[in-house]
């Protein structure tokens, strides 16, 4: 199966997630660029538009995430303009500060986080979702994690995404609520 990211961080959270015995490729591993296009309008859209794109080429089985922050306060944005939210060098610092400049004044910091991951395979597409809800901080907090993990703060939790341990984060992420839907989808194919 084919991971389509170029993304370090996403690409350990994704080993970590997946069931032991699949042998995962990186778009690299297939001679691919890390840089798929993504140009639709959703997340969604993103998610199958990544894995199709890779799956024509290889022919083999694909899965694509797109991840974006949700915040209310801000009408949904950044959402699947997450990356490219303070300019094309999709720069995490430069989002974050951007993001609590955007909510300097906010009395609602409600988030969430929500991540599609599509499947493309001879067998057809699927999509799976997962999200969680939280809180966006003053500062940033934490050295662990990528991108807007700093700033995140999961309900339920008093450490932001980027304090918690991995493991911790995999257990309640947005990410690894979806994967885990993939994964149980696999596993009942498989029966
Ligand atoms: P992508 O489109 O899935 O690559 O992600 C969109 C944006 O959300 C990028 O700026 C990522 O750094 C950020 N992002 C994706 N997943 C996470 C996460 O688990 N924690 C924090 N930021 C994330």
């Amino acid at each position: 199966m084919v991971l389509c990211t170029g993304n370090p961080g996403k690409i350990a959270e994704l080993r970590a997630l997946m069931p032991p015995d699949m042998e995962l490729l990186s778009l690299a591993d297939v001679g691919l660029p890390a840089d798929l296009p993504e140009t639709g309008a959703t997340l969604e859209a993103n998610a199958l538009q990544k894995a199709r794109f890779a799956h024509e080429r290889t022919g083999l089985p694909c899965i694509a995430d797109d991840t974006g922050l949700e915040v209310l306060a801000l009408g949904g944005a950044p959402g699947v303009r997450s990356a490219r939210y303070a300019g094309e060098a999709k720069d995490p610092a430069a989002n974050m500060a951007l993001l609590l400049r955007e909510l300097a004044t906010a009395t609602d910091r409600s988030a969430r986080f929500r991540t599609v991951i599509a499947l493309v395979d001879a067998r057809g597409e699927h999509v799976f979702e997962g999200q969680v809800r939280g809180r966006i901080t003053t500062d940033r907090r934490g050295s662990g994690g990528f991108g807007y993990d700093p700033v995140f703060l999961p309900e339920m939790s008093d450490l932001t995404f980027a304090e918690l341990d991995p493991v911790r984060k995999n257990a309640i992420s947005h990410r690894g609520q979806a994967v885990w839907k993939l994964a149980r989808f696999l596993a009942e194919r498989q029966r």
